[in-house]
């Protein structure tokens, strides 16, 4: 088990100053893994990330929702290509600095999404991906 980022995730980087075991990392290429990824074999479950995220984009693994209903106003961010995801997103980080996502979509009050592909896309960021020791 381990937690795990979704695509509702902004680049803000909170929950990585938070981590215990530093297991929290930026994704990169960003166009690629615009997200943070934690890495599950080392993640141990604390918690401590999930209250930092101010986009509520943490869950434990087995939690991550296949039907999450929005709020409305919420922006899931993809890597660039996928369809539907055609808005720019600019915002600012946990220390105040630029981020700007180009594969965004801002959900409408009742959307329902489902947030488990990003298991996978996690997995396949430290497994088949740069990961972060390479980036
Ligand atoms: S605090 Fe939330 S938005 Fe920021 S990097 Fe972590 S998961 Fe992403
Ligand atoms: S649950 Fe704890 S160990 Fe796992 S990513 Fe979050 S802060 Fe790090």
């Amino acid at each position: 088990m381990a937690h795990v980022i979704t695509s509702l995730c902004l680049r803000d980087g909170g929950c990585a100053t938070v981590c215990p075991v530093e297991c929290i990392v930026p994704g990169k290429p960003t166009d690629q893994y615009p997200g943070f990824y934690i890495d599950p074999e080392t993640c141990i479950d604390c918690d401590a990330c999930t209250p930092e995220c101010p986009f509520g984009a943490i869950f434990i693994e087995d939690e991550v929702p296949s039907a999450y209903m929005a709020k409305g106003g919420e922006v899931l961010s993809m890597a660039e290509g996928t369809p539907g995801f055609t808005n720019e997103y600019n915002g600012k980080n946990h220390d105040g600095e630029p981020v700007q996502l180009k594969a965004t979509k801002k959900l409408e009050a009742g959307e329902v999404v489902d947030l488990s592909p990003a298991i996978a896309v996690n997995a396949a960021f430290f497994k088949e991906g740069p990961g972060y020791e390479t980036a």
